[in-house]
């Protein structure tokens, strides 16, 4: 008798909570006829904030040169524009050679780090973090280390124990900036403490920008975005970025990886990851040709981001409602999709958070997705999505007030 296939035991300890037990019991709820509030993911077209049509227009134009592999870097057109485009951020020394196209972040992060980790090799990663990195650290037979953001302080990333935790089995150093889930944009001192404790320890630095462009200043209060890779050209940074969410593309699957600093010095690692590129033969051919017209129509998302925009509208609105739930609070994002808000314990005793946005789902069809579920150390969180329309976070807000109100101590 043949036993049963079992997953491997190094997935084990893989997660992945943003689809999960709870989005498969979403769907069984929709399969019995009810609707589900669904604020646990950031794409943006799902809520109407299409992709501009330039960008669709460098697909479809090029649909019929698109048939055979690529380079397995991606094609060259797209690797200037992405060259010319850190270049003129202040990024010095990225040509067209030194970036790799993939199919979403999400595939150059399992690269990166598959390419990287041994047994036993250690990554600091935030917490809390989006939690494809923790998951991919692991996969790749590594472990992730994380470090706290400070939410006293807009969850700005606590360098000293970024520092204390640093061990002689220490790789890399993760940043994601504009993070999710917390919606934090790190300041240059940050940033420069952060790159310091690589560059003492001779770390590769691994900088998720993917919200790069999802800023929510105002004239007399800018938000900006620094690049890690521009504060620090004498380390070895990977930066990573892509047309999901700045572009609004996230079904094409399209991103990228600029490698910047000294090359030299990571030239055997560099090598690990072109192999790992050649095994995958190329990225989609087709979604490599919206990338250069993304670059080029950079700015097409500014109007939703501005004062009176669409989705400064959307976060603002539900922010305030958010933090009018009693023992609900919640950091102002400055930058990306998510409202990362905090359950006072005191107010709602909960032990388990996944549990409790469960209950939230099977109670009131709202579904969003607990703080443990990104390497969160507390069960006193969860995250909620602002890219529906007012009119649906206004429902969800109701809905979860109406659930917390039961859940009061
Ligand atoms: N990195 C961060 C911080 C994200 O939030 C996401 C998606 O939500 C990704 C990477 C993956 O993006 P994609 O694979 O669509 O490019």
């Amino acid at each position: 008798m043949s036993s049963a296939l079992r997953q491997a035991d190094r997935l084990r300890t893989v997660r992945y909570d943003i689809r999960g037990p709870l989005l498969r019991r979403a769907r069984e709820i929709e399969a019995a006829g009810h609707e589900v509030v669904k604020l646990n993911i950031g794409n943006p077209a799902a809520w109407g904030l299409q992709a501009p049509d330039a960008v669709v227009r460098g697909l479809v134009e090029h649909i019929n040169d698109a048939e055979g592999y690529s380079d397995a870097r991606g094609i060259l057109s797209a690797r200037e524009a992405v060259s010319d485009y850190y270049t003129g951020r202040g990024v010095v020394g990225v040509g067209p050679d030194h970036v790799m196209l993939g199919n979403g972040v999400s595939e150059l992060i399992v690269m990166t780090l598959q390419a990287l980790l041994d047994p036993g090799d250690q990554v600091l990663v935030p917490s809390p973090d989006y939690p494809l990195w923790t998951g991919a650290v692991r996969l790749s037979g590594g472990t992730a280390v994380h470090y706290r953001c400070d939410e006293e302080d807009g969850w700005q990333p606590d360098v000293a124990d970024v520092a204390a935790k640093v061990t002689p089995a220490t790789k890399a150093l993760v940043i994601i900036n504009p993070n999710n889930p917390t919606g934090a944009v790190y300041s240059r001192e940050t940033l420069l403490a952060l790159l310091d404790v690589a560059r003492q320890h001779g770390l590769l630095v691994l900088a998720d920008e993917i919200y790069d462009h999802i800023l929510f200043g105002s004239p007399d209060a800018p938000v900006v975005h620094e690049h890690a890779a521009a504060l620090a050209p004498d380390l070895v940074v990977l930066t990573m970025c892509g047309l999901s969410k700045n572009h609004r593309a996230a079904g094409f699957r399209s991103a990228w990886l600029a490698i910047s600093g000294p090359r030299e010095r990571a030239a055997d690692y560099l090598d690990g990851l072109e192999l790992l590129a050649n095994m995958r033969m190329c990225p989609n051919v087709p979604a490599q040709h919206a990338v250069a017209s993304a670059l080029a129509d950079r700015a097409s998302i500014d109007p939703l981001l501005s004062p009176g925009g669409r989705l400064r509208e959307q976060r603002d609105h539900a922010l305030r409602r958010l933090n009018a739930i009693p023992g609900v609070s919640c950091v102002e994002p400055r930058g990306a999709l998510y409202l990362f808000a905090r359950l006072d314990r005191a107010v709602y005793p909960v032990d388990d958070d996944e549990a409790l946005v469960m209950d939230l789902l099977n109670a009131e069809h709202l579904l969003v997705t607990h703080g443990t579920g990104f390497n969160l150390p507390t069960p006193d969180h969860l995250r909620m999505v602002f890219l529906a329309p007012v009119e649906v976070l206004d429902d969800a807000a109701d809905r979860l007030e109406r659930f917390l109100a039961g859940r009061r101590r």
